[in-house]
């Protein structure tokens, strides 16, 4: 898209798709050669808007996708027509015939919950076996993989059920902590032993991953056949400040405009609650974009957005639509119509969600995730 028409929207996340190939290239280059590469999109792809990066993912040669729910499911079958598609979490059993029907594979987190898919389902619902291994979230706990498998059999016998793999998530896989490192080990010979006991028993399962992305990157196993790979791909941090071996590529970039300038003089008061005082005579630009696009109010008088390639802190509180920036060290000019990053590269200079979760205390995962529905994505790089 032309800058011209960019100036036209309030605000808009600008979407790299070059930056999203970068990130899967460089994760499939440490993946062992056994595991596939499943991309997970839930949650709108992380809010960067499934249809592109599902539809960029295939181009890629992508064929795994995981979602959170039917409703993700069938929009990810619209774009990708052939891929596997996977839902992680809870999906109404009263559903089981719109899973077989479009073909998506179903995590199955109890043994009750699969007699009701087995009841309400009309033909076999593929689906893979959740343990919960340490995560304390969902799926089949056992005090031992011996005893989990035998829990796991009575699965076996409901024809109505086409049990191909088994998964599970890891709690801390994102951690350097020795203690946590361990722990994460402790998963995971614990669900390769489960998988190892089937097998004995005869059900050698087609698949079983447990790699997100900080393992797939830091502990690639190669008894997975598919990793689960979410944030890296998007080019954010599983545990910022701790870094992934490999370079990221951050494929959003949160943009905006600005509105209006004005020089102010000393003692003047900026935004709701007058929680910012001129002390001298400065420069201040409003800019087009707050809380309702999903940029925090916590970041209220903290962060700074890009203006003309430099850093300008934000004066007084975010409010719902806008907010007002100090450009009066901007060297040029600033006017109506520039260009505002919230977070992204301009010029020299980068802000990443990262930093700016971390300012208040969350993670690049929610900043992104929480880009509202009403700034558009503006796809480049395809
Ligand atoms: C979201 C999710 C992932 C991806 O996690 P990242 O840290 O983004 O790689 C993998 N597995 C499960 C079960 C998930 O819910």
């Amino acid at each position: 898209m032309e800058l011209e028409q960019q100036k036209r929207y309030r605000a808009w996340a600008e979407i790299d798709l070059s930056a999203l190939e970068q990130n899967v290239r460089a994760v499939q280059k440490i993946l062992p050669e056994q595991t596939q590469y499943m991309a997970v999109v839930k949650a709108n792809a992380y809010g960067h808007g499934d249809e592109a990066v599902c539809k960029k993912l295939w181009e890629l040669g992508v064929r795994w996708f995981a979602v959170s729910n039917l409703e993700e499911a069938l929009a990810v079958r619209q774009y990708c027509p052939y891929g596997e598609i996977f839902i992680l979490g809870y999906t109404p059993p009263e559903f089981a015939p719109e899973l077989s029907r479009n073909n998506i594979i179903q995590g199955v987190l109890s043994l009750d919950y699969a007699n009701q898919l087995q009841h309400f389902a009309h033909q076999p619902v593929r689906c893979h076996i959740k343990l919960d291994t340490g995560m304390g979230r969902i799926g089949f706990r056992s005090a031992s993989p011996e005893a989990c498998a035998e829990e796991l059999l009575p699965l076996f016998s409901l024809d109505r059920l086409s049990v191909e793999g088994i998964y599970t998530h890891f709690a801390v896989a994102d951690s350097l902590e020795q203690a946590d490192v361990a722990y994460t080990q402790g998963q995971e010979e614990f669900i390769i032993a489960v998988y190892d006991q089937l097998a004995a028993k005869g059900h050698k399962l087609k698949h079983l991953h447990f790699m997100n992305s900080a393992a797939s990157v830091m502990r690639p196993n190669p008894r997975a056949t598919l990793a689960r790979v979410g944030i890296i791909m998007y080019g954010l941090e599983p545990n910022y400040p701790v870094h992934v071996p490999m370079e990221l590529h951050p494929v959003m970039s949160l943009r905006s405009v600005v509105s209006h300038v004005k020089t102010v003089d000393a003692g003047a008061c900026i935004s709701y609650g007058r929680t910012y005082t001129a002390d001298c005579p400065r420069t201040i630009a409003t800019v087009t974009i707050g809380y309702a696009d999903g940029y925090a109010r916590l970041l209220s008088g903290m962060a700074s957005a890009l203006v003309h390639g430099r850093a300008c802190p934000i004066v007084g509180r975010v409010c719902m639509d806008q907010l007002m920036l100090d450009v009066t060290d901007v060297p040029d000019e600033v006017k109506p119509g520039d260009v505002v990053t919230m977070f992204g590269r301009d010029g020299n200079m980068t802000i990443t969600a990262d930093e700016l979760a971390a300012m208040y205390g969350t993670i690049g995962y929610e900043i992104v995730c929480g880009i509202s529905k009403r700034v558009p994505r503006d796809v480049v790089g395809g």
